[in-house]
């Protein structure tokens, strides 16, 4: 496929949009709002009217500080039509508005947009960092085609380790990872799509878009909503509504717990056919939980995958393979170390078959998900090197380095990635899976011994029966040790993730023991633990927390 067809194929649906087909938007608390893919050419095509008009085009980068709306939608169609590239900044969370300012003044800076569409929410909050503009959808359209080899979407990190960084991502990047996808997920004409993960983090994005290019039906909702009410994101999946929905593990985890048996009993999810599961380590307690209380309603397991991926390759990089079962292994983890052979003690399936599933499937500390293979196309490769990239011997644990058509260009502002990405994630294969272990700094040497700060998340969150739990490594102060952060009431909890934990790690090392109101874990706006971030603030005191122990 050559680019220039790739890039038609995912944008020639402005020229001519399936009558019929359309996106579903989320009502503030209920119903939906449907607008046409015609519609949306439409819109799309008066922004980059408007944009033209003002000089903006080709080389340009348009900034959108909007939600999964028309408006969002609109803007980022109508930055692509004017020939600009793309970049969506984070919205407004609940009342963080010095720190929102802040946070994405940093990309900003990084993006350097000609023109920032913001709504009334965010303009206030951006107008001392950038120059707002309001989506305008009516007037004359115009299109003029991007080109094929050029940026279309500066993606952000989403900032786990540290701040953003803004990858240039390619049309070409994008066409290839989207062949991925649709493979992975068996897409078929007429199939759509349930999202509500956030336009800023490249599994949201991309959720969006690759429905849009095959002309799918979308139904979007915010991550706010998500978190009100789980339930309406099932509500759009099942015969004759969206066939695929992929979240990170959290958000299964979050529907098993929240989601309420007369809820489970209105919905009918036998045709959801793909449940892609990123971004994250996934828990594969969580995934069982999910698939327990799923499995009522007619949803099969066999539908939900473990993907690997990162923005800096576009977004996916490994998945499961549909109709083969996934994979857990337990590791030795005594004698993990970092450039030797892994040793499995045990193997398993992550999800027991449907009729076999109960609520007692048991959680899965000390496990882990494979995260499958990557399909073999567009010279993808993936290979465990050493820490100065020289290939380990197969089931060795090291670094993850990924070649192939959808590794992006590189950070804006740095050496190109040349089509050759060190990940900073350390996994191993197995039996034709990669396991993630996790990024390679948030570790800690123990005895000689390489520790994962995820492995020990799981270990503290199953001594203390509690979810809401984040370990961090302090490992950089000389001493190693580790800080365990608890959304929680102080109890007997504390003394037993102490006891697990020092029975890990040995007498050595520091282990702290925090208990704090909600907020106290902070997060990226995908979900994910910031622990570096926590423990600087921690260290300067501006955590509101209570060291237990
Ligand atoms: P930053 O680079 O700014 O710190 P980030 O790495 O979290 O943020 P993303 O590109 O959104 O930004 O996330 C990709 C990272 O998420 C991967 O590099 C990996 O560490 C982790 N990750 C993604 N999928 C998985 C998975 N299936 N298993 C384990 N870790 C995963
Ligand atoms: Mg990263």
């Amino acid at each position: 496929m050559s680019c220039r067809m790739g890039h038609m194929s995912i944008l020639g649906w402005l020229s001519a949009p399936t009558p019929g087909r359309g996106v579903w938007l989320a009502g503030e608390r209920d119903g939906w709002e449907r607008v046409e893919y015609a519609v949306l050419a439409a819109d799309a095509r008066a922004v980059a009217a408007d944009l033209a008009a003002r000089g903006v085009g080709r080389g340009d980068v348009v900034a959108i500080a909007l939600p999964g709306s028309r408006d969002g939608l609109a803007a980022l169609y109508g930055a692509w039509a004017a020939g600009a590239c793309a970049t969506m900044l984070p919205v407004p969370g609940y009342g963080a508005g010095a720190e929102y300012t802040a946070h994405t003044a940093a990309i900003l800076e990084q993006a350097r947009p000609a023109v920032t569409f913001a709504d009334a929410e965010s303009a206030p909050l951006l107008e001392g960092v950038a120059q707002v503009s309001e989506v305008r959808r009516d007037g004359v359209g115009v299109e003029t085609l991007v080109e094929p080899g050029g940026v279309a979407v500066l993606q952000f990190t989403s900032g786990t380790t540290r701040s953003p960084r803004a990858i240039q991502v390619t049309w070409d990047n994008i066409v290839s990872n989207f062949g991925v996808l649709y493979r992975w997920m068996e897409w078929k004409d007429g199939d759509g799509m349930a999202s509500w993960l956030p336009f800023n983090h490249d599994m949201g994005l991309l959720a969006c878009v690759m429905t849009a290019a095959r002309q799918g039906d979308l139904w979007l909702m915010r991550p706010d909503q998500f978190i009100r009410g789980p339930e309406r994101w099932l509500s759009c999946l099942g015969p004759g509504k969206a066939s695929h929905a992929g979240s990170p593990s959290f958000g299964f985890g979050y529907v098993a717990r929240r989601v309420r048996p007369e809820q489970w009993a209105e919905l009918d999810l036998s045709g959801w056919r793909s449940a892609i599961v990123g971004g994250e380590v996934p828990d594969p307690g969580a995934l069982r939980a999910f698939a327990a209380a799923a499995a009522p309603a007619g949803f099969d397991p066999a539908g939900i995958h473990p993907a690997y991926g990162l923005a800096e390759n576009t977004s996916a990089v490994t998945a499961g393979a549909v109709g083969r079962p996934g994979r857990v292994v337990r590791p030795d983890w005594e004698r993990m170390q970092f450039g030797e052979p892994v040793h499995v003690v045990e193997t398993g399936l992550l999800l027991p078959p449907a009729d076999a599933v109960t609520s007692e499937a048991g959680d899965g500390a000390g496990w882990l998900a494979g995260q499958g293979w990557p399909i073999p196309v567009d010279e993808v490769e993936v290979r465990i090197a050493d820490g100065e990239g020289k290939p380990l011997p197969e089931g060795s644990l090291g670094e993850i380095v990924i070649t192939g058509r959808s590794v992006a260009v590189g950070y804006v502002g740095d050496e190109p990635f040349d089509g050759l990405l060190h990940t900073g994630d350390a996994g191993f294969v197995h039996d034709g899976d990669l396991y993630v272990l996790g990024r390679m700094g948030d570790s800690l040497k123990v005895r000689a011994r390489t520790v994962y700060v995820e492995d020990l998340e799981f270990k503290a969150r199953e001594a203390a029966g509690l979810n809401r739990l984040a370990v961090v490594s302090m490992s950089d102060r000389g001493r190693p040790g580790i800080a365990v952060f608890a959304e929680a009431e102080p109890g007997p909890w504390a003394d037993k993730v102490n006891q697990a934990l020092r029975t890990e790690l040995g007498p050595d090392p520091e282990i702290a023991v925090i208990a704090g109101e909600h907020g106290l874990i902070c997060r990226t706006s995908s979900g994910k633990p910031q622990r570096r971030v926590m423990w600087q603030l921690w260290s300067a005191g501006k955590l509101p927390g209570t060291r237990l122990s």
